[in-house]
């Protein structure tokens, strides 16, 4: 089906088929791709606006239980030099975030599941929420819990969590992970966070080994399928000190730049899931200078500055060359909204910036 026929559909209201979708995500001329870029800003525009909201982003850990292959703050990672905030640290990048009016915030970490580490997150949360007088968001990404934890978490005041599924297909997320890690129960945590009454957020990354169109397709087909609240996707990077960094150039069956790649994934998502909030990730950034740009005018319209000290964000590098290791917040405040009304979109400062897909669920 030609490009014009596809968005005729999607005009129409009809329901884009998998073929439709694979037709988008393939395109490789440069016309038609930017075609498909003009056409999820439009969709971004009309089912969401053009105001970007800002999560300020506290990677207050890099201790992990978990051994990810391509992760590079893995558990079998012993060049790392492991880390974890102190309360106050913790409570100074909020303080930073709500002072600056970003609205809301992002808790991330490696991941742990032992009394200290949820008591001692439940009790920042509490914090944070006292500091800002209830006023500031606060998202947490915090990998696998239980039930429990997760509504101890959303009672003390969190109200929207990530947990990125990696890739939708169970036999890629096989190979990318150790036998124990499960994909079921990482999938099953969806649920439980949608049941402790989190705004929901998954995400793959993009260009991964082994990894076809199809399963990107998939997962797109699976965002939908689990109707999630907010994306949060990027380009897989290689991580030098990983298993997955060996992998030969042959095992990529996707031969495209992943560039290319992740931003005409924000744009299919958009135009296929409408009002969901999606994040141009830091990764987008570690490639090209504008990718989060980029990302916003293909259907994103979330950004994450990082304002974590950057004593530690050397220790904190999930993948090679990751950006602003050494800028302070302030440096990315100023540079990052001159960035955006460059390109003629607006900042929704000291707004929460919810999921609209969440909202117009629960009304
Ligand atoms: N522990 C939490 C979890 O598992 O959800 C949050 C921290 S984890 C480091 C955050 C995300 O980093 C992962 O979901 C993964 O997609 C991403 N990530 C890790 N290694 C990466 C790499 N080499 N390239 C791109 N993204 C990577």
């Amino acid at each position: 089906m030609t490009l014009e026929k596809i968005f005729q559909k999607h005009d129409n209201n009809e329901e884009l088929l998998r073929e439709d979708l694979y037709s988008l995500l393939t395109l490789r001329k440069e016309d038609e791709i930017r075609a498909l870029i003009d056409k999820a800003y439009e969709v971004k525009l009309k089912h969401v606006g053009k105001k970007v909201f800002f999560r300020g982003l506290i990677e207050m850990s890099n201790i992990c239980n978990k051994d990810c292959f391509y992760c590079g703050i893995r558990k079998s990672n012993k060049t790392v030099e492991r880390y974890t905030m102190k309360e106050e640290e913790i409570l100074a990048g909020a303080k930073f975030a709500f002072e600056n009016n970003y609205g809301s915030m992002v808790l991330q970490s490696g991941e742990r599941s032992d009394e200290m580490f949820i008591s001692f997150v439940e009790d920042i949360i509490t914090k944070i929420k006292t500091l800002s007088e209830g006023k500031l968001g606060i998202t947490l990404s915090l990998g696998e819990q239980s039930l429990e934890t997760y509504k101890r978490w959303f009672n003390a005041g969190a109200h929207r969590y990530l947990l990125r599924i990696e890739t939708s297909n169970q036999t890629l997320y096989g190979k990318l992970h150790p036998a124990d890690h499960n994909f079921q129960k990482r999938k099953n945590c969806l649920v439980l966070l949608k049941q402790a009454g989190f705004q929901v957020g998954t995400g793959v990354m993009i260009r991964l080994p082994f990894q076809t169109y199809d399963d990107l397709v998939n997962d797109i087909i699976f965002f939908k399928e689990m109707d999630i609240d907010m994306i949060g996707m990027g380009p897989y990077l290689l991580s030098n000190n990983t298993p997955l960094a060996n992998e030969p150039k042959e095992n990529y069956p996707i031969d495209e730049d992943v560039y290319q790649l992740a931003i005409k994934m924000i744009a299919v998502t958009r135009i296929y899931l409408k009002d969901v909030n999606i994040a141009a990730t830091t990764a987008l950034q570690a490639i090209k200078a504008f990718g989060r740009e980029m990302g916003l005018k293909a259907g994103a319209n979330i950004i994450m500055p990082n304002v974590t000290d950057t004593l530690y964000r050397p220790s904190y590098q999930l993948y090679d060359n990751k950006p602003c290791l050494d800028e302070n917040a302030d440096d990315c405040v100023n540079c990052l909204e001159s960035r955006i009304l460059n390109i003629d979109e607006e900042i929704g400062y000291g707004e929460w910036g919810d999921s609209i897909h969440f909202r117009n669920k629960i009304q």
